[in-house]
């Protein structure tokens, strides 16, 4: 298919309806809107549509392509000029409800803001253009559209997941869909003869998370996501820690999970999450019903926000990185620190893999105090700078003594603190640390 051709009805075309059809009372509409990333698709409802004629849509998209470099995808992707008054900063639309036509229909594409929103349906657009997928649907946190993936599959079915997936995760799985009727294993990701070994039969779904928390440990995508195709099961990455800087479709990646609370909201107010698909399919279909039907749907106010996060996203990712390469540095060499955990350490195992499946190394390290507990909690105790808060992403550097966060069942080594660093300057953080090393 020439995509240049394909994308061509897309060009010009306005915001349009997406799945406004759950309400009995309505006619069923047509999802028949193109993919945001351009590539090829079916669509979502095959049920005919209901008239709609081209100047009713409300909302005017940029025109990006897929050939743009990513800064300028991440500021134009999912916005436009508002048609009603030129405004260059997109309009809120608090509005949960939306007026029906005289014959019944709901030519403006939107009929209640659970089903869609104009916020939203610019967020998922964005994101999914940003990623390279075919459609996305946003959640009201990272945590509610992880459940949704897992509330896509059926009971009996086994699901592979990463050792050191974040906490939050492997106890969604463990304590509610253990219970739901899901099987599950967890396996070190970065040996991929234990995941070989750990398919089933029933696997339909593998999770990874790379680099991943609180170890920074590293998956080799590419490989991991060919043992899983073999298998005919899903493969899922879970990408918050390296949104721009990994590319998980180009690496194998059937579906990209963020929770957008972090990087792409970028300023620590806003909860959010996302989960982007490569192409459209049942799955994906089953994973927006439960969006629109279970409720777990984000405010219009937070899609605004994260996608205005998303316009600087590319930019501070650069900075995160470069901080947090030259904070490893200077920790790894520091005598009270038994290790620094970061995969842009040449010193890291996976080094070699992250080199390869990233641009740079994002903006998340942890190191180990020597001495253990005490020692690490008394140097949270005296950053200046660093806050001492949990969560990633933001602008403003974090510190985290992670074993007391993740309770009995952490994995982290008890002198294990992770940092979150943000956009302040180096030289300010490294004498922070140095001063609290001591
Ligand atoms: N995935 C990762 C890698 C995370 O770090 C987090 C939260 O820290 C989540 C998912 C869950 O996101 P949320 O807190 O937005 O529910």
């Amino acid at each position: 298919m020439n995509l240049a051709k394909a994308r061509r009805p897309w060009e010009s075309c306005y915001l349009r309806c997406s799945r406004n059809a759950v309400n009995s009372e309505c006619p069923p509409v047509g999802r028949t809107r193109p993919a945001a990333s351009f590539r090829e698709s079916t669509p979502l409802r095959t049920a005919p549509t209901t008239a709609r004629k081209d100047g009713q849509w409300r909302f005017k998209f940029s025109m990006v392509t897929p050939e743009m470099k990513i800064e300028t995808l991440a500021v134009h992707a999912g916005h436009g000029i508002d048609p009603a008054t030129g405004a260059v900063a997109a309009p809120i639309y608090l509005s949960t409800t939306f007026e029906r036509d005289i014959e019944g229909s709901y030519s403006r594409g939107f009929m209640y803001t659970r089903n869609n929103n104009p916020n939203r349906e610019a967020l998922e657009r964005g994101i999914s253009a940003l990623e390279g997928g075919a459609a996305a649907a946003a959640f009201g946190s990272g945590t509610g559209a992880t459940m949704s993936i897992f509330q896509a599959l059926a009971p009996g079915d086994h699901v592979l997941a990463h050792i050191d997936a974040y906490y939050g995760t492997s106890r969604l799985i463990r304590e509610i869909f253990l219970r739901w009727g899901l099987k599950a294993d967890f396996v070190d990701m970065s040996d991929l003869a234990a995941v070989k070994n750990a398919l089933r039969a029933n696997t339909k779904l593998a999770w990874a998370e790379t680099p991943s928390n609180p170890l920074l440990k590293v998956v080799d995508l590419v490989a991991v996501s060919e043992i899983v195709h073999d298998a005919g099961a899903l493969f899922v990455c879970d990408n918050t820690w390296a949104p721009v800087l990994q590319r998980p479709f180009d690496l194998g990646a059937d579906l990209i999970l963020h929770s957008t609370t972090k990087y792409f909201g970028g300023h620590c107010d806003v909860l959010g999450g996302i989960v982007v698909a490569k192409t459209e399919n049942d799955f994906v279909q089953r994973i927006r019903s439960i969006q629109y039907e279970g409720g777990a749907v984000p405010s219009p106010f937070d899609c605004w926000l994260i996608l205005r996060g998303m316009r600087t996203l590319p930019w501070r990712m650069r900075a995160h990185s470069e901080n947090a390469m030259k904070i490893a540095g200077f920790l790894a060499a520091h005598p009270r620190v038994a290790r620094a955990h970061y995969p842009g350490l040449q010193s890291h195992p996976g080094h070699e893999i992250a080199a390869r499946q990233m641009s740079a190394f994002g903006g998340m390290l942890s190191f180990e105090v020597k001495d253990g507990r005490d020692a690490a909690m008394s140097v949270t105790a005296k950053t200046k700078i660093f806050i001492r808060a949990t969560s990633l992403g933001g602008v403003e550097s974090l510190i985290e003594h992670r074993a007391s966060i993740e309770g009995p069942a952490t994995r982290a080594p008890k002198g294990l603190l992770r940092l979150s660093v943000g956009l302040e300057h180096h030289d300010d953080l490294i004498a922070d640390l140095d001063e609290a090393l001591g």
